[in-house]
């Protein structure tokens, strides 16, 4: 078995869905934040990914993808179903997102959870050479931190959570809320989005453990475990190199010529997801209509709406009442050849997003939670000539960050209908002042200032930061 000293644990491998012929991978780019984070470090790293591959039944043997080895993880029919759809995001997910979808407790599902938490450690135990770094990703493996230093306790352990981590009173909720906590707790550094986050796992760790600690440091059966906020960010360099290219640029001018050319865009780029506020934003959008303050002469809008999750129940409902909406409104507003919305229910490639982007004079990003929004921080990359409004929900981890957004509540859809009409009138010297502020905090804090931020965090002698390549490092290689 070849070991690496550097191992990623997550969900998935960052595998394209279709492995070519001669069995070679390309990286995947799913709609999904975690992929694509990693992206840019993995690429000249020397590691091994652990993650399930796609599909059911026995994991097929992986070419490496470069410097990077592939440790794929079988799962069963059953277990996709307990452990990814059920537990994962029919129960974690929900109640990590203010329970704005009632969570499911299912007592088999926990237990599909916690076998298959049990083979992700033995994996990446398998993996890992003597003193390795291990950097497990997120809710669908919150207990294999612990799990794996009762097997490995001579690793270095991270832990990084993707998505939001609750305050106690719905923590509370969670009838296996003790062994979660644990669980993750495993871990040398626990990594959230948000300060927030740690200051709620320290309360719930003194509640729950008996554990003393601070927001950045908790002590837990005689071990030291820190906490921290760390929010993930974008490769801002390659967004601008795709946003530069002339099949952008084209395709950009032709969905400007397609949609109106003396329209004003408003765009939003979710997966189709209860936590997205798809519904409050088209309620927004349709009063606006309504009540004569936006025409469809003159504004239009784009909503791409990713599948996801579609085997879940709550997911398969949500789709029909935003169709049913969005038909609604175009029925009621709309004109021939000049619908108030354009709704989209595929995935696009990053070079066609980029287009999208560069098409939108006001981009609408207002979850009702969520962990960071990247796609607001892809918009900001894309306006290279300091051009176009963010309207972005206060309720995602990006608003700690771009303060100069226009920042809205979501759940107040009188609010979001002046924050929106706003983000339309606004002067573009404001706007041109607000993203320059906007571009300059992305470019200093990108993709590569997170992985090195963390792992300098997690490994204080610095050996595995000094893998990583500098910012303008990794600019340069590209261009
Ligand atoms: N994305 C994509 N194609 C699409 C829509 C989205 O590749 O059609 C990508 C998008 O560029 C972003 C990611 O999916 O990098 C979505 O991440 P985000 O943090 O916004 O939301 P998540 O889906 O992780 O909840």
């Amino acid at each position: 078995m070849r070991q690496s000293s550097l191992v990623v644990v997550a969900n998935r491998l960052p595998l394209d869905d279709n492995v070519a012929p001669d069995g070679a991978c390309e990286w995947r780019r799913s709609p999904g934040g975690l992929a694509s984070a990693l992206h840019a470090i993995l690429e000249s790293t020397p590691a091994t990914w652990v993650g399930w591959g796609g599909g059911v039944g026995p994991a097929p043997a992986l070419a490496d993808i470069g410097t990077l080895r592939l440790r794929p993880v079988a799962l069963t029919e059953d277990e996709l179903r307990g452990y990814y759809e059920g537990f994962a995001n029919s129960t974690l997910w929900p109640l990590y997102h203010d329970a704005v979808e009632t969570p499911v407790f299912d007592r088999g599902w926990w237990e599909t959870y916690r076998t298959v938490n049990r083979r992700f450690a033995e994996a990446a135990a398998e993996v890992a050479e003597p003193g390795a770094a291990v950097w497990i990703q997120d809710y669908h493996l919150q207990l294999v931190p612990q799990l794996l230093r009762e097997l490995r306790p001579d690793l270095l352990i991270g832990f990084f959570m993707h998505v939001p981590f609750p305050p106690p009173e719905l923590f509370m909720q969670l009838p296996r809320r003790v062994e979660l906590l644990r669980g993750m707790l495993g871990a040398d550094l626990v990594g959230f989005q948000r300060p927030q986050a740690a200051h709620n796992v320290a309360q719930l760790a003194g509640k729950l453990l008996g554990a003393k600690g601070a927001d950045d440091a908790i002590l837990v059966d005689g071990r030291v475990v820190r906490t921290g906020a760390f929010p993930v960010s974008i490769d801002v360099t390659e967004m601008e190199a795709l946003s530069a290219r002339p099949y952008v640029l084209n395709q950009a001018r032709q969905l400007r010529h397609d949609l109106g050319p003396h329209k004003r865009v408003l765009l939003s780029v979710d997966r189709l997801d209860y936590t997205k506020g798809i519904e409050h934003r088209l309620t927004a959008y349709s009063e606006l209509l309504r009540d004569g303050r936006v025409k469809v002469r003159d504004t239009v809008m784009v909503q791409v709406a990713v599948p996801s999750r579609e085997r879940v129940e709550s997911y398969r409902g949500l789709k029909d009442r935003i169709e049913r909406e969005v038909g609604r409104i175009n029925g009621e507003y709309g004109r021939v050849g000049e619908p108030a919305i354009h709704y989209l229910n595929q995935p696009f490639d990053r070079a066609d997003l980029a287009a999208l982007y560069q098409t939108a004079d006001v981009m609408v990003v207002t979850p009702l939670r969520d962990g960071m929004n990247l796609v607001a921080k892809e918009y900001v990359a894309a306006r290279a000539d300091d051009t176009g409004a963010l309207v972005l929900s206060e309720f995602a981890g990006a608003a700690n960050e771009l303060e100069d957004a226009f920042q809205v509540n979501p759940h107040d859809v009188d609010g979001l209908k002046e924050t929106l009409l706003q983000a339309l009138d606004a002067a573009p010297a404001d706007l041109s002042r607000r993203m320059s502020a906007m571009r300059a905090h992305i470019t200093e804090n990108d993709i590569h200032a997170w992985a090195r931020a963390y792992l300098t965090a997690l490994d204080h002698t610095g050996q595995l930061a000094r893998h990583l390549p500098r910012q303008r490092e990794a600019s340069a290689r590209r261009s």
